[in-house]
């Protein structure tokens, strides 16, 4: 039987998701025998396949115009897309600047910080993603087809989620998945 290809990648986030799929410990071995991991933030590829690929984990919010880009990258080339923790379920604790304007955030970060050098101005470069004015969920940006969510979900619950995925059921997560510590 063919494997089941799996991408992932994180948008605005701070891979504690990512240090929960690889807390499945020792189960991911035998997650390896039915999967293949293409692009995800340990193996540092950053693109699905042009090809396509048949589950797309995004973990993160949604803050600004590379996120944007990668979230629909993502859709475009998965068939099943899960939305992996509260940022992305959400927008979780990104959205805690939703409560300012944007230009206040970014003087508060680059100007006004304690620990900035003194003159320090935003930077605007081009090449620079710019900051939505609010933080988004990732179903605010593309459709998602199972929501994990938790900060970060328990590694039971991405494995449940995926072993059920693989069973080619869809997963049900009741409370008795969804336990935090
Ligand atoms: S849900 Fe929690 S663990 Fe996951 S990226 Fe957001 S803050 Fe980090």
């Amino acid at each position: 039987m063919a494997k089941v290809s799996v991408c992932m990648n994180w948008l605005d986030a701070c891979a504690g998701c990512e240090m929960s799929f690889l807390d499945i410990d020792e189960r991911i071995v035998e997650l390896l025998k039915h999967v293949d991991l293409l692009s995800t933030p340990i193996t540092d590829l950053k693109h699905p396949p042009v090809g396509g690929c048949d589950v797309g984990i995004l973990s993160g919010a949604v803050s600004d115009s590379h996120q944007e880009e990668v979230a629909l990258e993502m859709r475009e080339r998965c068939k099943i897309l899960i939305a992996l923790g509260d940022c992305a379920v959400t927008g979780g604790i990104c959205t805690m600047r939703n409560f300012f304007p944007l230009q206040s955030v970014l003087n508060r970060a680059y100007v006004e910080s304690e620990s900035n050098a003194p003159g320090q101005k935003v930077p605007n470069a081009p090449e620079i993603a710019k900051l939505h004015q609010q933080v988004k969920a990732v179903d605010q940006i593309v459709k998602v087809d199972i929501y994990l969510p938790g900060c970060p979900p328990p590694a039971d619950a991405i494995w449940y989620v995926l072993t059920e995925l693989l069973a080619g059921r869809t997963p049900v997560l009741t409370d008795k998945v969804l336990t935090y510590d």
